[in-house]
């Protein structure tokens, strides 16, 4: 076996797992007739020449032990003979297949090389399957045409952008051959015999030319890096098949490229090229001063050999080439949006860089360290059964899959199987299941623990689209139900229409404008969470209590005694500007104060008592023959500088000794004038109090009222219309 280094391998390791693989491969041949060890061998010799490490060239060795000789052995056999690792390799080596694939597209294809990477968890195990296809691909004769025009396809498609992306350019340009001349062994054949009539007799041009240049360059003292290069047939067939170029505009067949530390350098390098060698015309280009789009930089030009063969040089400073080499723009192309893209480029980069380093530069543990990478861990890829490959964040269920296929396939879905079997739906899909959706025409859409269960953002998204299309109505009850969870947990007692108005200022600082039914049904499908609307509905609310309070304290004065109601002339009566010279006053019965509803009856000989129009008395004096005579349209003047008024409110609440304090410290909070306060006995075991208080109008009695109620304890707050007072501590009077 081939071991070109005398590194730290674990000979001993290696030969027992040869002697374990070719004991469990006795027996078996390969298809052109050799013994079946030589393949693992092979394979371990080219896993070798990458230096990879001991449990990697014995991987090799028994990689397909476990696939191959079933019931002889399995991977805990192995664990227990060459160790966890080895055992992890064999798995992932066992594990990574690819399934056949044929006139897809190129995202799919794309797909299906993320998923093989994803996969392979290791990426040691990628080098060790390109090791496996590579020997396959020069044994690849021995199989049927069918096989092998499925295997070159697969090679040419996933392995060899792979080899290239992972910095393996000798087996990327080996594979491409190999998987060409089975692709198309007529075109293959075609270019190569041009090749070798054009450039078969100068086989050592190149090196001649190197020869003299390097000669040329260390006579002017300059440091420089020269590399020559032959370009492969499948780069040649590429650039006639695909780019449509006859074979004569191809110049670059040979070129040579020169790498210098600074760029006055590289310009000076081109003088001496262009001194030495006659140059074509047109073939220059200055991509220094004017780079390409991707910021390739170099100076490129087309000289004639000495025996009259054009090759290509193509001079730049080591950080131009770092550019060209690992340039973002070379490598993975993703799906834009993608926010993985990043990082993996960064590990593939990461890796290409020390596989392309020389073996004297590179640290073999950092090597080795950099391979055993998992670089797609927050991703998984799954089959469709029709063999498309969807890519999904880690984590994702069968329910993400089925909105990733289409949101019709995820609203009718009622079950799910993988690779064949029935599973829950929230099962957690793995890399390379074959994940199948089972839908229905009842179905009868999906269900909102759904919301819980999924993983991507996509299919919550279509899941609430989906409630708040279909379920309206549904969504309306649940989410004005969520809604008064809230307004109780926080103790907000308020009126219906204070209520509705809190709550459609909240929505429309949310973007919901329309009627409150809009916002019920965004709560209630999801598409609006609580954790958004609770602040603002309890700004709203601070807002609204503020005002209220505002409108309390903003009083001047605080008022000793407040004016006999009788002499009150803030009341517009109908006809007369002012009362006139009727006297108007209050009625005692109902107490109505500005912002309650109001009518006028003219009493007999005291003139136009001013009632709130549900009053009960009211009741009686419609029943009087003239009534329709003595009713009068009344209302508040507004224009009439703020005054005072009595009312009762009545409190209902729990039994509790700081209950009173507790009110009583408010009202001295709030600045309420308190005229008079009675306790009547009641039978149901709460505790009643009657307060009569001072206030403006019918705002400043609600809030006041609001406020008590948001005391602990307090169950009702109402307003009295009742005109009894506390005659004795009213100083009203
Ligand atoms: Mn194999």
């Amino acid at each position: 076996m081939l071991m070109r280094t005398g590194k730290n391998y674990d000979l001993g390791k290696i030969r027992s797992a040869y002697d374990f693989a070719a004991e469990l491969h006795k027996g078996q041949f390969r298809q052109s007739g050799e013994e079946y060890i030589y393949h693992p061998i092979a394979v371990a010799e080219i896993v070798a020449s990458l230096e990879l490490d001991t449990d990697s060239i014995c991987a090799a060795l028994l990689h397909d032990t476990v696939e191959d000789c079933e019931g002889k052995v399995d991977i805990e056999l192995i664990k227990k003979k060459f160790g966890s690792e080895v055992a992890s390799l064999v798995d992932g080596l066992t594990k990574l297949v690819t399934v056949p694939f044929e006139d897809k597209e190129e995202q799919q294809i794309e797909n299906l090389r993320k998923m093989f990477l994803a996969m392979s968890k290791d990426i040691r195990v990628i080098f060790i399957k390109l090791c496996d296809r590579l020997h396959n691909m020069r044994t690849l004769d021995a199989k049927t045409e069918y096989k092998r025009r499925l295997t070159a396809h697969e090679t040419m498609h996933v392995y060899a952008p792979l080899a290239h992306r992972l910095g393996m350019q000798r087996i990327r340009q080996e594979l491409e051959m190999l998987s060409l001349s089975y692709l198309d062994p007529i075109g293959f054949n075609e270019v190569k015999k041009d090749i070798e009539s054009r450039y078969g007799k100068n086989r050592d041009f190149l090196e001649k030319a190197r020869l003299s240049i390097a000669e040329k360059l260390t006579e002017s003292g300059i440091k420089f890096s020269l590399e020559g290069r032959v370009k492969t047939v499948y780069s040649i067939y590429r650039k006639i098949y695909f780019q449509n170029k006859s074979f004569d505009e191809i110049y670059d067949f040979y070129a040579l490229r020169i790498i210098v530390d600074t760029e006055p350098e590289c310009y000076f390098v081109l003088g001496a090229i262009h001194d030495m060698f006659k140059f074509m015309p047109g073939r220059f280009k200055d991509y220094i001063s004017t780079p390409k789009a991707n910021n390739y930089r170099s100076l490129h030009t087309t000289v004639i050999g000495r025996d009259g063969i054009p090759f290509e040089v193509q001079i730049r400073t080591w950080e131009m080439h770092q550019i060209a080499e690992y340039g973002i723009a070379a490598h993975w192309k993703y799906k834009s949006g993608e926010k993985s893209k990043d990082e993996v480029d960064k590990k593939l980069e990461w890796i290409s860089r020390l596989v392309e380093n020389e073996s004297e530069t590179r640290d073999p543990d950092e090597f080795i360290n950099a391979l055993k990478v998992d670089i797609f861990q927050d991703e998984v890829f799954v089959f469709t059964p029709k063999s498309d490959v969807i890519p999904l964040p880690a984590g994702s269920t069968v329910i993400d899959f089925a909105y990733a296929i289409h949101s019709q396939i995820g609203n009718r879905m009622v079950g799910a199987k993988i690779n064949g079997n029935i599973v829950p739906i929230d099962r957690v899909v793995k890399n390379g299941e074959i994940v199948e959706i089972l839908t229905s025409q009842s179905s009868k859409g999906p269900s909102r623990d759904w919301l819980k269960i999924v993983k991507t953002g996509e299919a919550r998204t279509k899941i609430r689209q989906w409630f708040k299309k279909e379920a309206r109505a549904d969504n309306i009850v649940i989410g004005k139900g969520e809604i008064d969870k809230i307004f109780r947990r926080f103790n907000y007692i308020l009126t219906e229409p204070q209520r509705a108005d809190i709550l459609s200022k909240a929505a429309k600082r949310l973007g919901i404008n329309g009627p409150l039914d809009d916002l019920y049904n965004a709560v209630g499908y999801g598409g609006l969470s609580a954790t958004r609307l609770i602040p603002k509905i309890r700004d709203e609310y601070e807002k609204f209590i503020k005002v209220e309070a505002e409108q309390t304290t903003l009083i001047p004065q605080f008022p000793v005694k407040s004016k006999p109601q009788k002499s009150l002339s803030g009341i517009i009566v109908e006809g007369i500007e002012g009362g006139g010279s009727i006297e108007v006053k209050l009625a005692r019965c109902c107490n109505p104060i500005p912002g309650d509803p109001i009518v006028g009856f003219i009493t007999k000989g005291h003139g136009l008592s001013v009632h709130n129009i549900n009053c009960s008395n009211l009741k009686q004096n419609r029943q009087s023959p003239d009534a329709a005579e003595r009713f009068v349209s009344v209302s508040w003047d507004d224009s009439m500088k703020p005054d005072w008024y009595t009312v009762m409110l009545q409190i209902t609440a729990r039994q509790s000794t700081t209950l009173l304090l507790n009110i009583t410290a408010l009202l001295a909070e709030m600045k309420v004038a308190v005229s008079g306060i009675n306790m009547p006995k009641t039978n149901d075991g709460n505790v009643r109090i009657d307060i009569s208080i001072s206030v403006r109008d019918v705002a400043n009695a609600a809030n006041i009222a609001n406020r008590i109620k948001m005391i602990s304890g307090v169950y009702e707050v109402t307003r009295t219309m009742s005109g009894r007072r506390n005659e004795g501590s009213n100083p009203a009077g």
